[in-house]
């Protein structure tokens, strides 16, 4: 027996799924069709995302913000082939990361396809089409996701592009169409739109970012058209006419009726993702799959077939890293005998535009649903002295708690570094805090953290600075 764990797949699910588990004691191995470890989000997905959003973030204030704080430097040149490599060397530096904690933890890696060739054998083809079977006790597939297509609808990456084509144009659409308003797409919509791009949003839905709290959407959706993004919401792109130096869309209510024509540089199709499985042989391995083609797994992360596994983007729940990443610290513990267990109850959701979205817990719109009496506390960024003095005062912090017992149930942040601040209420959730909790906690003055106090104390009606 060779192994104790082969994990297909090295994204943020699978590398660190192998990286736990070596640490305790299995023999381990990962299986990476890529020429880089790092899965979607390193190389295609979170990474670059996040390294395009925070210069394209800086380049704007740099046009607009600069010169209010007595800060000239003119009107600031893009060099756009430079940003580009900013964005690849930090992908560069991260997925060589990985490559070195394979090595420290001592886990072996196979660059090349893998496929379930039974339960305890996966057979690994290279690039060069040479095959051979390793043999394991056990196998996680960690094989993530791909990009969701519009049926009729061809992505060619270079003018109608998917998230990947839209991390790597070479010169700012004039007009760029985004269909779907997800967090992927107005992600990209806001990089490209400050470094110059006319963004059109087109949205299935009659509301942006589907599934999140609906107050905290319309105050984005505001906050969006006024830095100039425009929304056709309720509506569908139902084709692409490429012919032409300029793509034209073809766009019509959701409900039916009457076209119209979008005319665009570039269209990116942000419409979410779908599972990964190709080529994986599962259905002749007899891995049971759920009605999404997700990998069918029992709350043990175990699959219906003895000895395989599944975490990640392949599974059902939000596609997210940190998601991937816990579910793979599960899994190796619950292999190696120990509790392994995700609390699916506290996993932040961040969206890393300007001002930042992000929420942990519940929605208004579910507790209704769930029939649970809530009370809100709210504290908007205009009363809060930091954001005052930065200038960065769009947007607020909403806690739901308990009506009953005061517990937290859900928190909201539209604000500067939102996505930084909802950690302390992951925290608070997870110890099963009660807003009284967060409220009587001292936050350093004058940080933009005391809007969640404030907001805590405003649960309570005692809110100070309002
Ligand atoms: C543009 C973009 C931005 C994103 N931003 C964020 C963000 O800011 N925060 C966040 O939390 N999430 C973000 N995500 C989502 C995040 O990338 C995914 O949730 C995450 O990568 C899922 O991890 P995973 O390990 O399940 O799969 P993946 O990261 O998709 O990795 C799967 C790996 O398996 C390999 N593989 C597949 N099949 C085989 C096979 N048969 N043999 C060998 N290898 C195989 C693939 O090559 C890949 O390397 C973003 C996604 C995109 C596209």
């Amino acid at each position: 027996m060779a192994y104790d764990l082969i994990v297909i797949g090295s994204g943020p699910g699978g590398y660190v799924c192998a990286i736990r588990a070596a640490q305790l004691g299995l023999k381990t191995a990962v299986v990476e069709k890529d020429k880089t470890f790092g899965g979607t989000c390193l190389n295609v997905g979170c990474i670059p995302s996040k390294a395009l959003l925070h210069a394209s973030e800086l380049f704007e204030e740099a046009g607009h913000v600069f010169a209010k704080m007595g800060i000239g430097v003119g009107t600031p040149k893009l060099d756009l082939p430079a940003m580009m490599k900013f964005k690849d060397e930090g992908v560069d530096g991260n997925v060589k990361g990985v490559a070195f904690l394979f090595k420290k933890n001592k886990v072996d890696s196979f660059q090349g396809t893998g496929r379930v060739a039974a339960a305890g054998k996966v057979e690994v083809k290279g690039a060069d089409g040479k095959t051979q079977v390793l043999e394991t006790k056990n196998i996680v597939i960690a094989t993530g996701s791909d990009v969701a297509r519009l049926r009729g609808i061809t992505i060619d990456e270079k003018r109608v592009v998917s998230s990947t084509g839209a991390l790597t144009l070479d010169k700012v659409p004039q007009k760029l169409l985004v269909v779907g308003a997800g967090v992927i797409g107005l992600e990209l919509g806001s990089v490209w739109r400050r470094l110059g791009a006319e963004v059109t949003v087109v949205e299935f839905l009659d509301r942006i970012l589907p599934g999140m709290d609906s107050e905290v959407c319309r105050q984005f959706q505001r906050i969006l058209e006024k830095q100039g993004v425009t929304f056709k919401l309720a509506a569908k792109v139902t084709a692409i006419d490429t012919s032409g130096n300029r793509l034209k869309a073809s766009v019509e209510p959701a409900a039916g009726g009457a076209a119209e024509t979008i005319e665009a540089d570039v269209a990116l199709v942000a419409i979410g993702r779908v599972p990964f499985t190709d080529g994986l042989g599962l259905k002749e391995a007899g891995v049971a799959l759920d009605n999404r083609n997700r990998v069918q797994v029992d709350a043990h992360f175990a699959t219906n077939v003895k000895g395989i596994y599944a975490i990640g983007d392949v599974i059902a729940g939000p596609m997210l890293a940190h998601k991937a990443e816990d579910e793979g610290v599960a899994v190796a513990e619950i292999l190696a005998g120990q509790a392994g267990h995700v609390n699916y109850d506290v996993i932040p959701n961040v969206v890393y535009t300007y001002p930042e979205i992000a929420s942990v817990g519940k929605s208004e719109e579910e507790l209704k649903a769930a029939g649970v009496a809530y009370n809100t506390g709210k504290f908007p960024f205009t009363a809060n002295g930091r954001a005052k003095v930065n200038l960065q005062t769009e947007g607020f912090v909403k806690i739901l708690a308990d009506a009953k017992t005061d517990r937290v149930l859900g928190v909201h942040i539209v604000g500067p570094d939102a996505g930084n601040m909802i950690a302390e209420a992951a925290v608070a959730m997870e110890f099963g805090a009660a807003a009284e909790d967060i409220a009587r906690t001292c936050h350093a003055h004058p940080t933009l953290t005391e809007a969640v106090k404030e907001a805590a104390l405003a649960v309570g009606k005692r809110a100070i600075h309002i």
